[in-house]
């Protein structure tokens, strides 16, 4: 079938066609494309064409796809049975592992997405102060929990209109227990605990934004965000469901020398698989039921199956650090794109943080939060997204995202990546 009959037949069935908005090509234009099959960089298409895999799962699949050792993992745990609904081993096996690499973190609850991880740390949050409002940035991207979809990035930023909230269903009462202050801008924060002073249980970010493109923190921003929730009695929540090993083992607040209170992960640990994490000091993680009064549960959460995956994907980031090589790809699609823009006339530059970067339809970097990134041109950046699907590179399907390379990705696909680039850059002015 072609991707127009696929999308067709899923539209009967599935609202839009797709299980995740950000999947639609709502930002580009055109056919959603449906995926048969992945191996390591790549990925074959539906309709047999072979591609380059710069989306990765949005971030999940570091060791590519259908990776040999994650596929005999999970197999392998798969066969002894996929849920209990009861306890397994492999569970602290893997806590151990994440709270080893976390000099802050005592313990972690195991979950089955960001979005849940996200809404967990919130409600700990909440819990442990005994405060309701809570602040985030405008553009962060923290789930689809009610609170949090306000200004939020990612397919948000695309499914809505623009207001607030970002969603439908979202009971005012609840929005108004956000408050929005621009990211990269720690005065704003300030300003926003000193109006609600004792009344502030969290302030919430992505320590590197990724959900409004890649848009990395200012010197000292994070750290003076750090001290003002500190200074008024609320706790700092560091979001790195794309950050937590992506950049290195661990996290990147721990890497930047910060102390959050809570910090929430996925993606990259979870191996491929549903699962994600929310860590905290003892004394903060113990507030969770059953110890604590704050309540959280799943059926399928730590199942065994996802939990291999984990555990695999962890150990093998750790016997061999992919970082440094990735990030020197990164680099090069980064020097690559943009000298051929600039080469070119044509007002589009990658903007990059280690391993994960933006092209932004702008040659006005650095784009700092959410207003800037508004300003780059989508009806350029979807022509260039076109162009290098026509050529065999998906990129994400909108500038508000970030790219990731894998582990399987080698020097040649960055040179099929740049090669790609040139068609499409030379004719975008
Ligand atoms: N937080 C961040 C920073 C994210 O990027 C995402 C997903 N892109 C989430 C939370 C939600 O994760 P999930 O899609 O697994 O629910």
């Amino acid at each position: 079938m072609t991707h127009e009959e696929l999308y067709a037949k899923a539209c009967r069935v599935i609202p839009g066609g797709v299980d995740s908005p950000v999947r639609a090509f709502n930002a580009v234009g055109g056919t959603p494309i449906f995926v048969a099959s992945g191996e390591g960089a790549y990925l074959t298409l539906a309709d047999g064409r072979r591609v380059l895999d710069c989306c990765c799962s949005w971030g999940a699949m570091i060791l590519g796809h259908a990776d040999p050792g994650i596929v005999e993992a999970v197999s392998r745990a798969a066969a002894r049975g996929t849920t209990f609904g009861i306890a397994t081993p492999g569970e602290a096996e893997l806590a151990e592992r994440i709270v080893a690499r976390i000099p802050f973190v005592d313990k972690v609850r195991l979950v089955n997405s960001g979005t849940e991880a996200v809404m967990t740390a919130i409600r700990l949050a909440r819990g442990v102060t005994g405060r309701d409002l809570i602040i985030k940035c405008e553009g962060c991207y923290h789930g689809h929990s009610d609170g949090l979809l306000v200004s939020a990035g990612s397919g948000a930023m695309t499914a809505g209109d623009g207001t607030q909230p970002a969603s439908a269903g979202i009971p005012a009462p609840i929005a108004e227990e956000t408050l929005v202050v621009p990211y990269n801008d720690a005065e704003a924060v300030a300003a926003a605990l000193a109006a609600h002073p004792g009344r502030v249980a969290a302030v919430i970010l992505e320590p590197v934004a990724g959900n409004m493109g890649c848009v990395p923190p200012k010197p000292g921003y994070l750290q003076a965000v750090q001290e003002a929730a500190r200074a008024a009695g609320a706790l700092f929540i560091c979001d790195e469901v794309i950050n937590a090993w992506r950049f290195g083992l661990g996290l990147y607040s721990a890497a930047a020398g910060l102390e959050p209170d809570i910090v929430t992960m996925g993606k990259v640990i979870g191996g491929g698989f549903p699962l994600a994490a929310v860590g905290a000091r003892a004394d903060v993680m113990d507030a969770l039921a059953p110890t604590g009064r704050v309540y959280q549960a799943g059926t399928l959460s730590g199942n065994p199956v996802a939990v291999a995956a984990a555990i695999e994907t962890l150990d093998r980031l750790a016997a061999d650090p992919p970082y440094a090589r990735l990030a020197a790809m990164a680099e090069r699609i980064e020097r690559g794109v943009n000298a051929s823009a600039e080469r070119h006339g044509v007002p589009l530059r990658v903007q990059r943080h280690a391993t994960i970067f933006t092209p932004f339809a702008t040659d006005a970097l650095p784009v700092l939060d959410l207003a800037d990134s508004k300003r780059c041109d989508a009806t350029r950046y979807a022509r260039f997204f076109h162009g290098m699907l026509d050529r065999g590179v998906y990129l994400e399907p909108s500038q508000f995202e970030v790219n990731f390379v894998s582990a399987a990705h080698t020097d040649a696909d960055i040179d099929r990546f740049l090669q790609a680039a040139e068609d499409p850059l030379a004719s975008l002015s």
